[in-house]
């Protein structure tokens, strides 16, 4: 299959070769022909199948075909959950549209309203926003949008995951009856079906990766480790395995924070990467990392969520996620493109029963090994798990939550007691050296 096969103009394969790209990917080969057909799609891809470029292309073909006369406005929206990912494909919009008369803005949180309704007000056909940003330019009446004739719900999971169910409700009542509809999605809990239900019209159903299951190149491995070495353990394995560019997971940001600070003090240039964190520090984190300056970027999952980093080699789950569909995301980021990828998952006592969640969900045991001189202490009893929301892994709020501790805030009483007792623990100037002769690799 090649990319002249699949009906784009000739604008677009010129981009499209401009990139290097010689054969379409599984999701641009069927999402393509179905999308320029004008019907709307259920894809099932993750984040390094090239789903971006999968509607990208097609859409764009589709709004150049049908110039509109008079004024610009918004013809097609594109809507993602973070404003990483809304740059992301922004910046493919404007790649593979830089042979065509059409012009893409990006619009998020987080900075300057006034430039966005600049922008907006000079006229734009493609519109790439996050849920939160779009509505305030509604409210404010600076953004129309019903003349939209393609809506783009780009990790449709991780909008919902992140609470924006009611705000894409609103933003629906704002497009036109008549409308392309494509929707991309990692994983399909009832709410995303239920959501596909409302919005599609006899959609055609695309999945790559199969449901829930992890990309076949990463080798996937689990480290048994005491909570409070994790770190150390970290930093001698990036050391002594000399890995260069490492993504790690943490499940809060204080402890993204915590642990980006010890790397670095420790040797590896580390920076945290969350959402407490301005647009331009993140936008340099991540440069310096793609570039090299960083060795390792320490993330939580919602801030990690679209960064589109390429042929990732190392993921690190520094503590598994409390939602284990989550975990399928993570090691995303590793094994792209057909290269080999590694995902390695510290884990400690008190997360059994989340490893055993992943395993349901990714449908195989993820066999456990022990590094030589970091053998678990039998006597460490485990503890139950913070996710720093004040909630417990699985969702069950904590004392400190029933209590009224706002989310993130301050607790008090013992569920203060609970969430300081179960934090991991690491001293600094502890040596990165096993406790006891060499490590092996188990
Ligand atoms: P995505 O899944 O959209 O985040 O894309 C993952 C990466 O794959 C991006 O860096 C794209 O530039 C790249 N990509 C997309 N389509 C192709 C293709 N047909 N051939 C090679 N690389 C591609």
């Amino acid at each position: 299959m090649t990319f002249e096969q699949l009906g784009l103009s000739a604008d677009i394969l010129r981009a499209v070769a401009e990139q290097g790209y010689s054969a379409p990917t599984p999701i641009q080969a069927q999402a393509i022909p179905v999308v320029l057909e004008g019907r709307d799609i259920l894809a099932g891809a993750q984040t390094g199948t090239g789903k971006t470029a999968g509607f990208t292309l097609p859409l764009l073909h589709r709004l150049a075909e049908t110039t509109r006369k008079g004024s610009r406005t918004v013809r097609a929206l594109i809507l993602t959950p973070t404003r990483e990912l809304a740059a992301q494909v922004g910046e493919s919009v404007a790649t593979y549209g830089r042979h065509l008369d059409l012009r893409s803005a990006v619009i998020f949180g987080g900075v300057k309203i006034n430039p966005q309704i600049q922008q907006l007000r000079r006229g734009v056909d493609i519109l790439i926003a996050t849920p939160g940003r779009l509505l305030d330019h509604v409210s404010q009446g600076t953004l129309d949008l019903s003349r939209v004739e393609i809506l783009v719900l780009d990790e449709a999971d991780r909008m919902l995951d992140m609470g924006f169910i009611h705000d894409i409700r609103k933003v629906l009542a704002q497009l036109p009856e008549r409308r392309q509809n494509l929707l991309f999605s990692a994983t399909f809990s009832g709410e995303i079906r239920a959501l596909a239900e409302r919005l599609l019209d006899a959609p055609v159903s695309i999945e790559v990766a199969r449901r829930n299951t992890a990309a076949e190149s990463v080798a996937q491995r689990v480290y048994r480790v005491d909570r409070g070495r994790k770190a150390e353990l970290l930093a001698w394995l990036i050391g002594s395995r000399d890995w260069r560019q490492v993504l790690v997971f943490t499940r809060t940001k204080h402890g993204a924070n915590r642990l980006a600070q010890y790397l670095d003090k420790a040797g590896p240039s580390a920076t945290a990467i969350h959402g407490n964190k301005s647009q331009g520090a993140r936008t340099r984190a991540l440069a310096g990392f793609k570039k090299g300056d960083i060795r390792v970027l320490v993330a939580t999952d919602i801030a990690a969520r679209g960064l589109d980093i390429d042929q990732l080699p190392h993921v690190v789950n520094f503590e598994l996620p409390n939602v284990a569909e989550d975990y399928v995301h993570r090691i995303g980021r590793t094994g792209r493109a057909g290269r080999e990828g590694e995902a390695v998952s510290l884990v400690c006592v008190d997360e059994d029963r989340l490893l055993r969640d992943i395993e349901k969900v990714i449908g195989r045991r993820l066999p456990a090994e022990v590094l030589e001189g970091y053998e678990p202490d039998p006597s460490i009893r485990p503890e139950p798990i913070q996710n720093g929301r004040g909630q417990r892994a699985g969702g069950r709020r904590s004392e400190g939550a029933r209590r009224g501790g706002r989310p993130g805030g301050k607790r008090s009483g013992s569920g203060a007691r609970r969430a300081r007792r179960c934090r991991w623990q690491y001293p600094l100037h502890r040596q990165q050296q096993p406790r006891s002769g060499d490590a092996g690799v188990g």
